[in-house]
């Protein structure tokens, strides 16, 4: 890069960024389902859609409601009467299935996971949470305090007491070999466990499909199951739908539906996609539990005009293009195009996903061990090609996570897959 921004990006900002690959992007543009970076390449974007860009890059509807609304009014989100935001909360309650449900609106996923910590303690009077093993919930004071996945968590002294349950992830281990039913069964024993070995926890946290942590998902009714448990001593559930929401796992709306049994969560948290790169978090809860505070709380930037129009826009298209059929159609072809190719490619040891979230697991061929530079090396074959992914996982890093935009058409899911297959293939 002609200026070093490389040079300037290590010179001034933290460490602790990651950045991808050895030869980092600077992405400059994007339409649609691509992005193009400085040196004028051409990407397909298959990890977008769950970092920023829900429906599609520089969606037309949304650029148009951003930039009308910023020619007429940016002010405090909350002391005056803001109409995008009564609006976007009325069409957010209504979509929750939360009965009497409220609506808070923030502007990270860190600060709504936050918020259902702070509203969950104070409802509880606890200051004990329950968390998965393996997840990630942000990156404030309280969240990495709860962040299981300890890649993801830099040693803090959290406020919280934390204990972490087993049954967001089972891809190694004396778990892995159980039946889904029998690894339900051994996770409810260790909640049990956990909870005769501590007084009164405000609430469990836990992401329906973890993201961070490599798109793994539990078997369906997992979380139904803890349900249970959890009412029967009054223990909130908050369901982390940072990544899950909004459509993106194809056969329900939010992750929490894979579950849903015994209905919905006490609590709810979103952010990312939702604005379509404009930050808008929030948490939705009954009136009861969001109303348990005792005092006024306020965010000056959770529910900007600004970001509300854009929500409303990004919303919209995604309702009436019906964009979670979409993931459920498209995602289905992918993930079965990709579980082919990996019959092929001993470095897979599995291909899992829901909708538009489908993780690749790599293990050393015939072991049982994390390849984490096989995984990076998939990256980078893949991106010379033109093509983004993400990786995750445990802090071995050894899944690629495909989360492309809801939009994504069958052509351009089978121009990545075969990019993929490539990729994986080169492994060999
Ligand atoms: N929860 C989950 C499940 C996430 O994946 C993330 C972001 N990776 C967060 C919370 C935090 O969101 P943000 O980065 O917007 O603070």
């Amino acid at each position: 890069m002609a200026d070093d921004l490389l040079g300037r990006h290590r010179r001034v900002l933290p460490d602790w960024l990651a950045l991808y690959y050895e030869d980092p992007l600077e992405l400059t543009h994007g339409e649609g389902r691509h992005v193009w970076d400085s040196e004028g390449n051409k990407y397909l974007d298959f990890f977008g859609g769950i970092l920023t860009t829900m429906t599609a890059h520089a969606l037309p509807e949304v650029t148009k409601a951003v930039s009308e609304q910023a020619g007429r009014i940016i002010h405090s989100s909350t002391l005056y009467l803001n109409r995008p935001m009564v609006e976007l909360a009325e069409r957010i309650a209504q979509l929750s299935g939360i009965p009497d449900a409220r609506v808070f609106f923030t502007t990270s996923g860190t600060e709504a996971n936050d918020t259902a910590l702070l509203l969950a303690t104070a409802y509880r009077q606890s200051n004990t949470i329950l968390a998965m093993r393996n997840s990630y919930h942000g990156r404030s004071f309280s969240a990495v305090g709860i962040t299981g996945n300890r890649g993801w968590s830099p040693t803090s002294l959290s406020p919280l007491q934390t204990l972490y349950v087993h049954g967001g992830v089972r891809t190694r281990g004396p778990y892995a070999a159980l039946s889904d039913e029998d690894f339900i069964a051994a996770c409810v024993e260790d909640l049990k466990d956990l909870l005769g070995h501590t007084r009164a926890p405000a609430a469990l946290i836990a992401e329906p499909v973890q993201g961070v942590g490599g798109f793994t998902s539990p078997p369906d009714g997992l979380y139904a199951a803890f349900r249970e448990v959890l009412a029967e001593r009054g223990i909130l559930w908050i369901a982390d739908e940072v990544q899950t929401g909004w459509g993106r796992t194809g056969d329900h709306f939010w992750g929490w539906q894979a579950h849903g049994r015994s209905g919905p969560p006490d609590i709810v948290t979103f952010a990312k996609g939702i604005g379509n790169g404009m930050s808008i978090g929030g948490v939705i809860a009954r009136a009861e539990i969001m109303n348990c505070l005792d005092a006024n709380s306020i965010s000056t930037f959770g529910g900007t005009q600004i970001t509300m129009a854009a929500g409303l826009a990004n919303l919209t298209y995604l309702v009436e293009h019906d964009l979670q059929g979409n993931a459920r159609r498209v995602g289905g072809l992918l993930i079965e195009r990709l579980r082919a190719v990996a019959a092929h490619v001993p470095y897979v040891r599995e291909v899992r996903g829901r909708g538009l979230m489908i993780g690749i697991e790599l293990a050393e061929p015939g072991t049982d061990r994390a390849a984490p530079e096989a995984a990076a090396a998939v990256l980078e074959a893949a991106r010379a090609e033109g093509l983004l992914i993400g990786k995750g996982g445990g802090h071995d890093t050894s899944a690629l996570r495909i989360a492309p935009p809801l939009s994504l058409s069958v052509a351009e899911a089978e121009e990545g897959a075969a990019i993929l297959e490539r990729a994986l293939r080169s492994l060999q």
